[in-house]
């Protein structure tokens, strides 16, 4: 292409929302445009970009055995309301009406989809086992866009989903996935860290996330020095804290007066405590834990359609209350899974009144045991001597609290269980763990037969009994690739993209271009390298050649030669490498060659 043809509208400034490296850069180097809060415009550059990637993860996908399919972006929600998602989802789900008053969901995955065409189909264990994938549009109606293409609400997904015969089976077809992502990656040319990961609402049994390391990140990576344990956040297990010693005769818990103060730090300050000394009592609510989930939804559906969240007035649902230390984090998933997978959210204000006697920020764990459907003890909270928390009185909070001694640690309806997020300073297995951040491109699931099930897919085995199959699922954010890509490559001047995934391999810098001479040889090397298969940018425009390196630059094409009036005097161009900053000279005529031989070294490294 002819840079003089293309648009490629290169700016200065960015709007104030582009917070991070890899969104203004985008912008900058006019690879995207803001549509709307969420959705972007991908320039000609960025399709480019974005077509490389798609490029890699379907050949990859299609060498691990995956078959492509194409399904539609808009879902009927009736098959959503089947796997109860409707709900699980929340506000993240978009819903609209059509005229005919059906009710349909903008897709932001496929398993039920997959799920429902599938059980037409299948019948025989000989049908097993395959894969389904596409590359399509997703649609989430994220809270908080962000980032530009990192977290926007439109994003273009690799979604795969498996079917198997039986567990071994689905081994082969989960190692099959795993494989090719960390192809995919090395090609794409990201420093990937694979970490174990909680199936969230996919539901499932195993996981693992493919994340890139880099400060901008929005989740957090925690490993041990060996890395011989990598998990995110969500499932990172944590060693039991060792027991505090025991006080000798501890006084008893005496009632001080708080008014006003609910908060942590605010009762820290008054008290002149440290949150690790104080406990907090979390009330939570789920649905009623010995009636089933599914009962619970259809119940939820008729009278909501579906789209509200559990908690709601007029019908039953447990009251589970969480004790953690001050200074520590509910952790959602570990709580989820505590409780067999069930949907838990924050109590409203009128459940914790009526539950603790108090207004909010006055809870703590005397007598809740015994109101409370479950009381889930983290192991940081068994292990203190003695702790500060809310009184159940308004206005009031205790001290001198024992575990043990003032509420109970064990019972019929007490669990003590890891439920909170791993901190500094925390083991697993007696390794110290260490934190990063990073950005998630990919995550691979077992599913096991949650979607099969509900979805009524079923098949005959050998022996000719009817079977769920066993599914996994299998996502790539597209999109967050080349974000990533450009996070972890850029410097002061723009982006310095991996020769895979750049929207040129090859830029040809002519610049005198109103010297006859110099454009001719610009363009002789320029039509060498297209003949040879080279994706090659000419910029013939008539700029000086400030402008010219200066957007060379921040669209970070990996190979630049630039033809100048003097140079070629001497028979001579310059080639240079974006990673680099000297540029050396070549002989004109061996100009092309060099090149090729550059761009293929660069390709030879990113070879998984
Ligand atoms: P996140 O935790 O970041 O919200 P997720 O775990 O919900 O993502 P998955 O359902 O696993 O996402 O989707 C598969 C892949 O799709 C993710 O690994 C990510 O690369 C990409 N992805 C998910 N949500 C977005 C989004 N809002 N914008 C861009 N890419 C996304
Ligand atoms: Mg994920």
């Amino acid at each position: 292409m002819r840079y003089s043809r293309m648009l490629i509208p290169t700016v200065k400034e960015v709007p104030a929302d582009a917070e991070i490296p890899s969104h203004r850069l985008m912008i900058r180097a006019g690879l995207i445009r803001k549509v709307a809060s969420g959705t972007y415009m991908y320039l000609p550059l960025g399709q480019k970009a974005l077509l490389k990637v798609i490029q890699i993860v379907r050949e990859e996908m299609n060498k691990a055995g995956a078959q492509e399919v194409l399904m539609p972006s808009v879902q009927p929600l009736e098959l959503w309301q089947k796997t109860g998602r409707n709900v699980d989802y929340g506000p993240t789900l978009a819903t609209f009406t059509d005229r005919h008053g059906r009710e349909n969901v903008l897709a932001p995955t496929a398993e039920e989809v997959v799920t429902s065409i599938a059980a037409g189909e299948i019948s025989s264990y000989k049908q097993l086992p395959f894969n389904l994938y596409q590359i399509s549009f997703k649609f989430r109606d994220e809270f908080r866009p962000r980032f530009g293409v990192i977290r926007s609400r439109e994003f273009i997904m690799k979604d795969a989903y498996s079917f198997d015969a039986d567990e071994k089976s689905l081994d082969v077809s989960y190692k099959a996935m795993y494989d090719a992502y960390c192809r995919i990656f090395k090609r794409c040319g990201l420093d990937y860290v694979i970490v174990e990961a909680e199936s969230g609402e996919m539901g499932g049994s195993g996981s693992h996330q493919f994340t890139v390391p880099c400060d901008n990140g929005e989740d957090t990576i925690v490993h041990t020095q060996d890395n011989s344990y990598a998990a995110n956040l969500e499932k990172a297990a944590v060693d039991p804290l060792p027991k505090q010693k025991p006080i000798q005769d501890p006084p008893k818990a005496e009632l001080v007066h708080t008014p006003n103060i609910g908060s942590i730090e605010a009762v820290c300050h008054f008290l002149k405590t440290k949150p690790q000394d104080m406990i907090k009592t979390i009330i939570l609510r789920t649905p009623l834990l010995n009636e089933t989930v599914d009962k619970i939804r259809s119940r939820e559906l008729a009278k909501h359609n579906g789209r509200t969240a559990l908690v709601d007035e007029g019908w039953d649902v447990s009251t589970v209350v969480a004790l953690v230390r001050g200074d520590h984090e509910l952790n959602n998933e570990k709580l989820t899974q505590a409780l067999g997978g069930k949907h838990v959210e924050l109590a409203d204000e009128k459940t914790i009144e009526k539950i603790t006697g108090a207004k909010v920020g006055f809870a703590g764990p005397m007598q809740l045991a015994e109101k409370a459907n479950l009381l889930l003890i983290d192991h940081a909270v068994v292990a203190m001597a003695a702790g500060v928390t809310g009184a159940n009185k308004t206005d009031y909070h205790v001290k001198n609290i024992v575990p043990g001694r003032d509420f109970p640690l064990e019972g019929e309806n007490i669990i003590v269980a890891d439920i909170r997020n791993a901190v500094e300073g925390d083991t697993h297995n007696g390794k110290k763990l260490l934190f990063k951040k990073g950005i998630e491109v990919g995550q691979v699931f077992k599913l096991g037969t949650k979607y099969s099930k509900k979805l009524g897919a079923k098949f005959l085995d050998e022996k000719g009994s009817e079977k769920p199959p066993l599914m996994g699922c299998y996502g790539i954010g597209i999109n967050r690739i080349i974000a990533s890509a450009i996070e972890t490559a850029n410097d002061q001047n723009g982006i310095i993209f991996p020769i895979s995934i750049a929207p040129f391999e090859v830029i040809v810098t002519s610049v005198n271009q109103d010297d006859p001479s110099v454009a001719k040889a610009a363009d002789d090397i320029y039509q060498q390298l297209l003949a040879k298969g080279i994706d090659v940018l000419l910029d013939d425009r008539d700029l000086r050649a400030g402008p010219k390196f200066k957007d060379a630059d921040l669209i970070g094409i990996p190979v630049r030669i630039t033809v100048g009036k003097k140079a070629l005097a001497d028979g001579n161009v310059e080639l240079k490498l974006r990673c680099e900053s000297e540029s050396k000279k070549v002989p004109l005529e061996d100009a092309a060659e060099k090149t090729i031989q550059l761009v293929n070294d660069l390709k030879e490294k990113l070879n998984p």
